[in-house]
């Protein structure tokens, strides 16, 4: 069924509860504020929760860690149920770094604190001593970088002969830094018959070889890249304090080369409250969220494809089901809180080589936000200095330092950039409390234009 929706272009929510997650998690679920699954979690959960083998092109941000954490979890936790078995290691988590092993560890235990499955997690350049410890009480699920598992198990502190479920997580992340022959090593320790899990930003040859000897016909998922298309987007960034984002957006959206605008927003109830002010405004515009029907979802996307909609304001996991080859702008009127969501936020306009514009208004709350997108994709977003709602704050926490921002780069040569005090303390000017005359002078495409003259 997904796949339908997919070529259609459309989109497919589905929640937890559709997926048929146990209760205990769907609890765990809602503490973490999750409210519907991302699409990598749609297509993997179904396919892991009845044993099959998985190859994901995936990377970081995706929701990649949830889609194989919570069907491990609770197909344990049933088989549990059935019968109560001793505590072995019966799934195994292998990752290339101690940070994303720590960070994997702690998804489990999250997803999995109303369950009595333990946990752990164990990583080289650390004494051993207190991770033989725990393991020494009993194990359920292991999550473990290549090195100190095989050190482990060369000093028989542990087995794996009991591993029912292996994962593989960023293997080509593994297999750059060098741990193939450890990897493979401990493939071979873990009974045959098993589930197997491979996740892999990039899909190489030697990865295609390695998921060919390790993977018992694997279901392949791909949560598409969209990191190429950010050289040929035009970013910038509005100062504006929160209250007048939906001032600036209306003023914004007076231009009419704003063929077809996404407009993100972080909360279901703030997409609603911008679409009723730019409706207020007299611009027609749709939300698109979880708690709008699938009917009334596929409508909205339907007219917007069509250019009968000219503005879609959609939550992250809403939009990210949309493939609109023609979109021209994306709008982050809220900055969003991974910095891998900017990235896949710009990677909704920019398709097919056509280009786009993403335009993202920061407030003074959001200005770490912005400092950490800055620094994930290594470059200043240009920043429009000269609009109608300039910050009027004098409050100095509200200029990020410029010491912790990342270093220019070529692409922001023409602009001016950084956090300049005049960015965020400048008074209004006068003609703000009319109309703008000429919007054109002010926006994205002429300070472009204007900066390469
Ligand atoms: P990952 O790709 O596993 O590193 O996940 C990226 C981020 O997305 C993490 O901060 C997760 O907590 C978060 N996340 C995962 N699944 C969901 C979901 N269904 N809804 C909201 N956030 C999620």
């Amino acid at each position: 069924m997904y796949d339908i929706f997919k070529k259609e272009g459309a989109i497919k929510l589905m929640t937890f509860q559709e997926l048929q997650i146990i209760e205990p998690i769907l609890k765990a679920l809602q503490t973490k504020e999750y409210e519907e699954p991302t699409p990598i979690q749609t297509e993997s959960i179904p396919l892991l929760l009845q044993g099959k083998d998985i190859l994901g092109s995936a990377q970081t941000g995706t929701g990649k860690t949830a889609a194989f954490a919570i069907p491990i979890l609770q197909n344990l936790y049933l088989e549990k149920q059935k019968e109560k078995s001793s505590r072995v290691i019966k799934a195994l988590v292998l990752a290339p770094t101690r940070e994303l092993a720590l960070q994997i560890h702690d998804n489990f235990k999250e997803y999995g604190k109303n369950l009595d499955l333990r946990t752990t997690v164990i990583y080289g350049g650390v004494n051993q001593s207190k991770q033989i410890r725990i393991l020494n009480q009993g194990i359920d699920i292991l999550i473990a970088t290549p090195g100190r598992l095989l050190d482990l198990i060369q000093q028989k502190k542990l087995t794996l002969a009991k591993v029912s479920i292996l994962v593989l997580d960023e293997a080509d992340r593994m297999l750059d830094m060098g741990f193939v022959k450890d990897v493979k090593k401990i493939v071979a320790m873990v009974p045959k018959e098993r589930q197997t899990m491979l996740f892999s930003a990039t899909m190489p040859k030697a990865i295609m070889s390695l998921a060919s000897e390790i993977l018992n016909q694997p279901e392949r998922i791909q949560v598409s890249p969209e990191e190429a298309t950010i050289d040929k987007i035009i970013q910038s960034i509005y100062f504006v304090d929160r209250k007048k984002k939906t001032d600036l957006l209306i003023h914004l959206l007076q231009n009419k080369e704003m063929k077809s605008v996404l407009v993100f927003s972080r909360t279901k109830h703030g997409a609603n409250r911008i679409v009723k002010s730019l409706i207020q405004a007299g611009i027609r515009s749709e939300a698109i969220h979880g708690n709008k029907s699938q009917g009334a979802r596929q409508e909205a996307l339907f007219q917007f494809k069509a250019k009968n909609l000219r503005v879609l304001v959609a939550t992250d996991i809403a939009a990210r089901g949309i493939d609109i080859d023609e979109l021209s702008h994306v709008i982050n009127f809220d900055l969003p809180d991974v910095p891998e969501t900017y990235i896949h936020r710009m990677g909704r306009t920019g398709r097919a080589g056509l280009g786009g514009f993403a335009i993202s208004f920061c407030s003074e709350e959001e200005t770490k936000l912005l400092q950490d997108i800055q620094r994930h994709i290594k470059m200043y977003i240009p920043v429009v200095k000269d609009h109608y709602f300039l910050p009027t704050t004098s409050n100095t926490s509200y200029q990020p330092k410029e010491q912790n921002t990342p270093k220019k780069t070529k692409s922001s040569s023409n602009y001016s950039y950084g956090y300049s005090k005049s960015s965020f303390t400048q008074k209004k000017k006068k003609t703000d409390k009319t109309q703008p005359k000429n919007y054109s002078k002010y926006d994205a495409r002429n300070q472009n234009k204007k900066s390469s003259n």
